[in-house]
């Protein structure tokens, strides 16, 4: 069956890789010239089932209520006047539950830790590597008060099938000699050891050239999606900057802007772009950078070692599509940076990003058929899109081939929310 796949983010790309694997004609549409230019680009490089805990949280409520004027918190809401923002919002303030929040991480854990394997089988029959460790991922605080209340969330996880340790400060600097700078200033925190690290930019970038020259796949990269032409109860064809592209199916994979499209033929698909920055520096020396990925949860500032270079990313603002930036928006992520590990980069060598998660308000991807007989869904995976993706990709290919899914479908099948 001819496939077209629209977007060639990280999550796209994979989507069409396991497509092409089940013997389709896969074409991907992408507007930029490569893959992963848009949100997959310059993540943080988590890959972390550790961090699936849903965000709207009772805490989340607080947090997301008090961004409102307080633009110093990792959290910044720039109310602005697109009603789409009111509506995700109200539905985000919705799932603030303690039920529905553990309801909602749940089922990114379930997807996350399939994801995970996913990735390494991936990895393992392509033979591609994209700047991946796997030696866990640390998550800490800096005061008891955060530790004590912090475990609780990690505590869930590993009732719920992630392996954690939690860990004092001496075990914390003993499995991180990265962070033996700052051991006072740290209470204690919980290590992931199945949590890994990676360039999803070089991941999707590889991933493409393997489809396109061992599976057939086609990108036509620097074409632009500009809408559907739908006849009867089916997608007839894609129209494009290129023109109309014939397809037997569809899947929208295009991170952010997936939204837009949906709402235009009547999909309720509720994807709203939450920004985030990152800083890529290379470690000066080695030594004195971290070993494994690493969160400083009182910060929130997420980081990874790629290859020798330290990835640091902070924020999740609300501001609609704006990608820009300013220098001064990177201070804190800098900042922090310094504080862990001091000497290990200079900053003046240092490349700044930002991007928008695609976001669903219960921060749960959606996938599956929707609304017409050959369109299905591949999306908004939020903050944990590079997490995620493979497994996606996968569990896609499941559901356009008619298998059973290799995982439990619940709570991720569009029009049935966890
Ligand atoms: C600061 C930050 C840090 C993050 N850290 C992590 C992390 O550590 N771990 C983790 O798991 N996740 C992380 N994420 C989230 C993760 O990066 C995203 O969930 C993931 O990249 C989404 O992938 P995607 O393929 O859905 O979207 P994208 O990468 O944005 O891909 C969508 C593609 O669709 C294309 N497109 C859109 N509209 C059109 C159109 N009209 N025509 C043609 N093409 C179009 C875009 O150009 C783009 O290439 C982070 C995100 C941010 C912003």
């Amino acid at each position: 069956m001819k496939v077209l796949v629209l977007g060639a983010g990280v999550v796209g790309t994979a989507a069409a890789y396991y497509l092409a694997k089940d013997g389709h004609e896969v074409t991907v549409i992408e507007r930029h010239e490569a893959a992963a230019r848009g949100t997959s680009q310059s993540n943080a490089g988590l890959v972390s089932p550790g961090d699936a805990t849903a965000w709207a949280s009772p805490s989340a409520l607080k947090t997301f209520l008090r961004g409102l004027w307080n633009h110093e918190l990792g959290i910044k809401v720039r109310p602005s006047l697109d009603p789409y923002f009111y509506a995700w919002s109200l539905r985000f303030l919705r799932e603030c539950t303690v039920a529905r929040m553990r309801a909602n991480t749940q089922v990114k854990l379930r997807l996350a830790l399939y994801s995970r394997d996913c990735i390494n089988a991936l990895s393992e029959t392509t033979g591609i590597h994209y700047d991946e460790r796997k030696r866990g991922i640390l998550y800490f605080f800096r005061t008891q008060k955060s530790l004590d209340t912090g475990t609780d969330n990690y505590r869930y996880l590993g009732e719920h099938g992630l392996p954690i340790e939690i860990v004092g400060r001496d075990r914390l600097v003993e499995l991180e000699p990265g962070l033996a700078g700052v051991k006072e200033k740290i209470a204690g925190g919980v290590y992931s050891p199945i949590d890994q690290t990676g360039d999803s930019k070089q991941l999707a970038d590889k991933l493409a050239a393997h489809a396109a020259e061992k599976l057939g796949v086609k990108f036509l990269f620097g074409t632009t999606v500009q809408g559907l032409d739908i006849e009867g109860d089916r997608v007839r064809a894609v129209m494009t900057s290129a023109g109309p592209v014939t397809t037997d199916a569809v899947v929208i994979s295009m991170g952010p802007e997936s939204g837009l499209l949906g709402r235009r033929y009547g999909i309720d698909l509720p994807v709203y772009p939450v920004k985030g920055y990152t800083v890529t520096v290379p470690l000066e020396d080695e030594s004195k950078g971290p070993t494994m990925g690493g969160a400083d949860e009182d910060r929130l500032i997420g980081y990874s070692r790629l290859g020798n270079r330290l990835r640091m990313s902070s924020t999740a603002e609300f501001t609609g599509f704006d990608r820009s930036f300013k220098p001064r928006d990177f201070n804190s992520i800098l900042n922090t940076g310094k504080d862990l590990f001091p000497g290990a980069f200079d900053e003046k060598k240092a490349l700044f990003w930002a991007g928008l998660r695609p976001m669903m308000p219960n921060s749960v991807p959606v996938f599956g058929q929707a609304k017409y007989r050959n369109l299905y869904l591949d999306t908004g995976h939020g903050h944990l899109g590079w997490t995620m993706a493979c497994g996606s990709g996968k569990f896609l290919s499941d559901l356009v081939a008619g298998r059973k899914p290799e995982i439990d479908p619940q709570g991720l099948l569009y029009g049935a929310a966890p």
